[in-house]
């Protein structure tokens, strides 16, 4: 029989090749270059000096390690040349990068969060994490809810729910049996949908093309009569109203559709209502807004993405639904050995925290092991509270609304939206004559990200191209919605000189 002292004197060690400590040490060697990354000192010179990261960073897999001063000394490197997304000018998509807080917080959990399941401190913040983040956006404590990736796969697991209920109304197990061949099914939600509304249909088998695509009114909210006339024509042709989607902040205007008439018309077709909030649900945290959120109580799934306005740093998103069951329906594993089945123990016996699984999330979502993104969203609350959220979204609203003033006041810019949340979007509009606009606002984008520290990005408006700042990013200031307003004048007058 081989024993220990065999392995050990065959191998000549047993100690790991990777240092397993000194966490302490080594974070205190890279803060140096964390804190001059967030003082945005320098102009955007990752891609111009592409060539001297990668020369760094882009070696053959290594047989032999360098060990972790150079690894640190390296990865210092790629702070230098990394993502600006938290730069106080960017304003682009729905994204900005973590504040403190979480980085404390993704530290702790990569050193001592290991999983989210089993009993454990941050066992206990993904529940308080998924819980102040309903009572933040007014999403139902009954709810159930599970963190994840993103807003991506939240409305992937939100829309799997749907369908599990939809077909088991007609005697179907999904998540069993898979879809009936002769399955035709509809998701309804309107024209500023985000794709993945249509990606998560293709991934459930319905396909992207079972998206109904409804159309807008003058403000970018979903056209309740078309919504209702869609699905009652689809129901008389025998298809499958499998989920009615309300967006609470559009991705490209941030209009928020009215939900309670979108649940009033679900209802009357007996269609599950799921609200994409990613964007805009944490709204509900100003006063002046909640009261048009307020309907997602109603709902049967909401998701938000804790990510984008409330800056935990990429990878959280979190799925509510009204009944767990569902999810669990939908989602389930199934009894696995490895998972011993075993872990009912009473509560009052808990004696380690290996008794519980500590949740029921690896059954309600797609993925089993995961981080506690809970310590993320608890470490932001925590920090600044409902106050710190609510003068946030204000703030952010506020400057949209200003974005827009400024652009309407203007004259030679043009107002596109009359912002529902924090998101303006304008152009540029010669005195004369230039011909085609829509080339021009985005030569005006192209120039204003390469030559300013204002880095917004465009969409499309009824038809028009736009500037499209979205201000979720808390580094940001009125200085840098006026630098912005101010920059694109310029170019655009340069460019139509
Ligand atoms: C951002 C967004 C998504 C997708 O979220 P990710 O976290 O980027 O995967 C979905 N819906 C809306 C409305 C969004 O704004």
């Amino acid at each position: 029989m081989t024993t220990t002292k065999d392995v050990v004197t065959a191998l000549g060690t047993d100690a790991d090749a990777a240092e397993l400590g000194r966490v302490g040490d080594t974070l205190a060697r890279l803060a140096p270059a964390l804190d001059e990354y967030l003082r945005f000192a320098t102009r955007d010179r990752t891609v111009t000096e592409r060539d001297r990261w990668r020369a760094v960073l882009d070696a053959p897999l290594p047989e032999r390690g360098a060990g972790l001063d150079t690894v640190v000394d390296e990865l210092a490197v790629a702070v230098e040349y990394g993502c600006r997304v938290s730069d106080p000018g960017f304003s682009g998509f729905v994204t900005t990068g973590a504040t403190t807080s979480p980085i404390a917080a993704a530290a702790a959990v990569a050193t001592a969060g290991g999983q989210r399941y089993l009993l454990h401190a941050f066992n206990g913040l993904e529940h308080i994490g998924l819980r102040w983040l309903k009572q933040l956006c007014g999403v139902p404590e009954t709810f159930a809810g599970v963190f994840t990736s993103g807003g991506s796969t939240a409305n992937l697991v939100a829309l799997g729910a749907a369908r599990q209920w939809a077909f088991e109304q007609r005697g179907i197990d999904v998540a069993e049996h898979g879809l009936p061949a002769d399955a035709q099914a509809r998701i309804y939600v309107s024209t500023e949908a985000h794709r993945t509304i249509h990606r998560s249909a293709g991934v459930l088998g319905l396909g992207r093309a079972a998206v109904c695509d409804v159309p807008v009114d003058a403000r970018q909210r979903i056209d309740v009569a078309a919504l209702d006339a869609a699905i009652t024509s689809d129901v008389a042709a025998g298809v499958v109203p499998l989920a009615v989607v309300a967006i609470a902040g559009t991705t490209n205007t941030g209009a928020i559709d009215p939900i309670a008439d979108v649940v009033e018309v679900a209802r009357r077709h007996q269609t599950w209502v799921h609200v994409d909030g990613a964007y805009g649900l944490v709204a509900a945290a100003d006063p002046a807004v909640r009261s048009r959120l307020a309907a997602v109580a109603d709902a049967d799934s909401a998701i938000v993405d804790p990510h984008k306005w409330l800056t935990t740093g990429v990878g959280v998103g979190a799925a509510f639904a009204r009944d767990g069951d569902v999810l669990t329906r939908a989602f389930a594993e199934g009894a696995a050995a490895y998972l011993e089945g075993s872990f009912a123990v009473d509560e009052s016996s808990y004696a380690s925290q290996f008794d519980a699984i500590g949740g029921p999330w690896a059954d309600q979502a797609v993925e089993l092991s995961s981080p506690p993104r809970g310590a993320l969203v608890w470490a932001v609350l925590r920090e600044i509270g409902l106050e710190g959220v609510r003068a946030r979204v204000a703030r952010h609203i506020g400057y949209a609304r200003h974005a827009t003033a400024r652009a309407a006041a203007h004259p030679r810019l043009e107002a596109l939206t009359e912002p529902d949340l924090s998101v303006a979007c304008f152009r540029y509009r010669p005195v004369a004559d230039v011909g085609d606009l829509d080339a021009l606002t985005l030569r005006l984008v192209e120039r204003l990200r390469r030559e300013t520290p204002y880095a917004p990005t465009s969409t499309v408006v009824g038809g028009r191209v736009a500037i499209r700042p979205c201000y979720v990013n808390p580094r940001t200031t009125l200085a840098d919605v006026d630098g912005l307003v101010d920059a694109t004048v310029r170019l655009g007058d340069e460019e139509s000189a």
